[in-house]
């Protein structure tokens, strides 16, 4: 092995990339770093391993292997002593495409990427060396990826480049659940729940490597819950932890964020008083998972305790989707409006799905149905929440065990006038008395009430049909709201259990392009793994998979640590300013739509550039025309496209009579048509036109020197005449990309932003 000093000096003397760094600065990556010998043939990075590491090559060299999706290994290139591997990661969120293994007897050196983004941010020649090496590289890939056009998403794993010890906490009232997960070990997670708490017989249960057990403990309030918990956790026969100082992170479930909180959040006091302000819109939830927060922060003092909200998920939802038709003013100024919950739940069935199907969780159209004891249906199109069928509470949407869901407000306002009842009596029937238990007068079990079903009880029988039914009628009121649909999802207890649900909720929906294989159906076994139970003539998939909310906050937590730092990180260092370009409504065209709407063989003029490099305003202009109305001389931007895209602002929208969704350029699946007039003739687009989500223009330079990566979502603070806040500007890294962020013309005039402009970024939120 190679000594710390020989280290030094092959690094700063002969590995370009840390070229000026000083010696001090050198000794510290190295310390945090991991020193690697590898076998001939031995690999270094596995594909899993997510962009963890910056390899460097101190002697010996490497083999860049493919795999390919039928599983064979294909050699795509080689490096030797002093090259560099695995920036590319630092840069996509995709996976590390390709395995690195040892093409002789190797020595290298992994520099963990949180280690490298903050001592690469003061290097400025560092950074451009870097930016250069991944042009070069990142072309070679995107064209070897095209080649077999390989499915690159993250997998959806809980990886840290260091351990971190995470504990997760759901609390309930009288309730504690809990799950503890090592990053290195992240398949064996101790998972446990105090019930009953306060109570004569409180009930510790817990498991850990399949094994159960069960304990009668005494515990009156939360804080003897959380030091039994503990107790078992450090003790001699588990010795998970040595002591509670051990664990790194905290994630804490917390049901309600209301409108500030849309990505998992490192608390804080202020966040805490958030929350608290949140309580009015949770009353049960909220202040017994503030409890929770409250008394982890005094026993696990060293950790970082992070937020993970329920509601967090369905922020994406457009105003249409979530405003109530009252006066406006109960949601401007009271917040009341839909929040919607489960996102946890909603985000990692459909990630893992996506990853199970092999496709890109960005372009698909999903309906996931979580069916437990609370039931909720969400709509995400292409990653976004766009519509879910809880709403201000709970209690919205579908039948659930005990809660009605979708009522007529008239039937309350009859109920309290004529049964005389009070706000909280009301509040009992609708959320406790209701639901399957309501209708079926037996329980809200569903397994109970399929049992009474099978006997004839009528009540029984009725009360699954209903349940079904409204399931199905969500289901086809997203399939309208999206346009379309390419996989259905089933978890929660009674998504994942019952194959009668799963049937009469689907049955008859073939002209939909749905259908499932009943044999499979039933055979399913949801609990306990990912069950496609798609017929093979349907167009649409349909799955069957578990939902593990512990998993997902764990995950969810760590990566908000992550941005958390990177934030810091960015608050440190010099603010870099961004220009904020407004950008009005526009058309990309197609050569073969330049051809018919300028002519066979048309060249288009260049009348002014823009500020992506080789991008540029045209001379000529297109009329648009929508059902309703048209949009005289809109503006054609070159150079031409694959396919025509056309991107409007919403009262644009509106002007037109068209409804478009809020997309990425360039993701058009799914999208609606319009109708484009030149002076050659109309064509008719099926496809194309879109709402463009605000976004950043950037190259591989700029994000090295903000520390972030292609589609992260950033928060970036504009000083325009008021100075305003933008949530979820989506970055976009390209190597001829310029530093710009857009905005439409809409939200321009809305906050009175203009050209010219400055933003800067203010934190990382999360990953689309
Ligand atoms: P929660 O929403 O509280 O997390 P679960 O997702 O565990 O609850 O769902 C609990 C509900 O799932 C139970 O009340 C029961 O109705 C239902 N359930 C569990 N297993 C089955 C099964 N095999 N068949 C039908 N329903 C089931």
């Amino acid at each position: 092995m190679l000594s710390r000093e020989s280290v030094i000096s092959i690094l700063s003397e002969k590995v370009e990339l840390f070229k000026g760094f000083s010696e001090e600065k050198i000794g510290i990556i190295i310390d945090g770093s991991k020193l690697v010998t590898v076998e001939e043939n031995e690999a270094v990075i596995e594909e899993e391993e997510k962009g963890r590491f910056l390899g460097i090559i101190l002697s010996g060299g490497v083999n860049i292997i493919r795999v390919e999706n039928d599983g064979s290994r294909k050699i795509i290139g080689s490096l030797r002593e002093y090259e560099i591997f695995g920036e590319i990661a630092l840069m996509t969120n995709e996976k590390t495409v390709a395995n690195v293994v040892g093409s002789t007897h190797s020595e290298i050196l992994l520099i963990p990427q949180s280690m490298f983004t903050k001592a690469l941010m003061t290097e400025p020649s560092a950074i451009a060396y870097l930016s250069k090496l991944m042009m070069k590289r990142v072309s070679e890939i995107s064209k070897a990826s095209q080649e077999t056009g390989s499915y690159k998403d993250g997998h959806i794993t809980l990886n840290s480049e260091k351990r971190k010890q995470i504990l997760v906490i759901n609390c309930g009232s009288s309730s504690l659940k809990y799950a503890y997960y090592d990053t290195y070990r992240p398949d064996e997670p101790f998972k446990g729940i105090v019930e009953r708490i306060g109570e004569n017989q409180t009930v510790h249960k817990f498991s850990y490597n399949s094994q159960e057990e069960k304990h009668i403990i005494s515990a009156s309030d939360h804080k003897e819950a959380f030091l039994d918990v503990i107790r078992i956790l450090t003790s001699e026969k588990f010795r998970i932890i040595r002591n509670p100082d051990e664990i790194d992170i905290v994630g804490h479930r917390v049901v309600h964020g209301g409108e500030k909180y849309n990505a998992p959040t490192v608390i804080t006091e202020e966040v805490e008083k958030e929350i608290e302000k949140a309580n009015l819109y949770a009353p049960l939830h909220n202040p017994v998972n503030l409890t929770g927060i409250r008394e982890s922060r005094q026993l696990f003092r060293k950790a970082v305790h992070i937020a993970v909200f329920d509601t967090a998920f369905h922020q994406t939802m457009p105003p249409y989707a979530f405003l109530y038709a009252l006066p406006y003013e109960y949601y401007s100024q009271k917040k009341i409006r839909r929040y919607g919950f489960h996102g946890t739940s909603h985000a990692y069935v459909s990630l893992k799905a996506a990853e199970f199907l092999k496709r890109r969780y960005s372009s698909l159209s999903i309906i996931a149905c979580h069916l437990g004891n609370g039931c909720s249906v969400c709509a995400i199109d292409h990653g976004r929440s766009v519509d879910t069928s809880m709403g201000f509470t709970p209690a919205e949407g579908l039948i659930m065990g005990t809660r009605c869901g979708d009522i007529d407000p008239g039937v309350l306002i009859h109920i309290m006038r004529n049964e005389n009842m009070d706000y909280n009596q009301l509040d009992k029937v609708i959320n406790k008395f209701s639901g399957l238990r309501g209708i079926s007068g037996i329980s809200n079990d569903m397994r109970e009430i399929e049992n009474a079903a099978n006997q004839s009880d009528y009540r029984a029988l009725i009360a699954i049909k209903s349940f079904a039914y409204r399931i199905r009628k969500y289901i086809g009121s997203y399939i309208a709201a999206m346009g379309g649909v390419d996989l259905i999802i089933f978890t929660g207890g009674i998504g994942q259990g019952s194959a009668l649900v799963r049937n009469l909720s689907l049955q008859g929906l073939e002209f939909m392009g749905i259908e499932i294989d009943e044999d499979l159906n039933r055979s399913a076994n949801g609990f306990k793994q990912i069950c496609d139970i798609t017929s093979s003539n349907s167009r649409v998939k349909v799955l069957v998979v578990p939902t593990d909310e512990e998993f997902m906050i764990a995950r969810e937590s760590l990566e908000a640590l992550r941005n958390y730092e990177i934030s810091q990180e960015i608050s440190r260092i010099k603010p870099i300013p961004i220009p904020v370009e407004v950008s009005a409504h526009h058309i990309h065209l197609s050569r073969g739509d330049v051809d018919k709407l300028f002519g066979e063989g048309y060249k288009l003029t260049i009348d002014k550039e823009l500020s992506q490099p080789g991008q540029y305003a045209c001379k000529e202009k297109v009329n648009l025309i929508g059902p309703k109305g048209r949009i005289d001389n809109v503006r054609i931007l070159g150079p031409e496209r694959d396919k025509t895209q056309v991107e409007i602002a919403m009262t644009e929208e509106f002007r037109l009579g068209i409804q478009a969704p809020i997309r990425a350029s360039g993701d058009i699946e799914g999208t609606p048509g319009l109708t484009i007039e030149g002076p050659n003739g109309k064509i008719t687009i099926e496809k194309g036109v879109i709402l463009a989500l605000r976004h950043i223009h950037m190259s591989f330079e700029d994000a090295l020197r903000f520390g972030i990566k292609d589609k992260d979502l950033v928060q970036v603070m504009v000083e325009g005449e008021r100075g305003i806040t933008f949530d979820e500007v989506l970055v976009r890294v390209d190597k001829n990309f310029r530093l710009a962020m857009h905005i439409d013309t809409d939200e321009a005039n809305a906050s009175g932003i203009k050209t010219g402009d400055t933003g800067f970024i203010k934190s990382i939120m999360r990953k689309v």
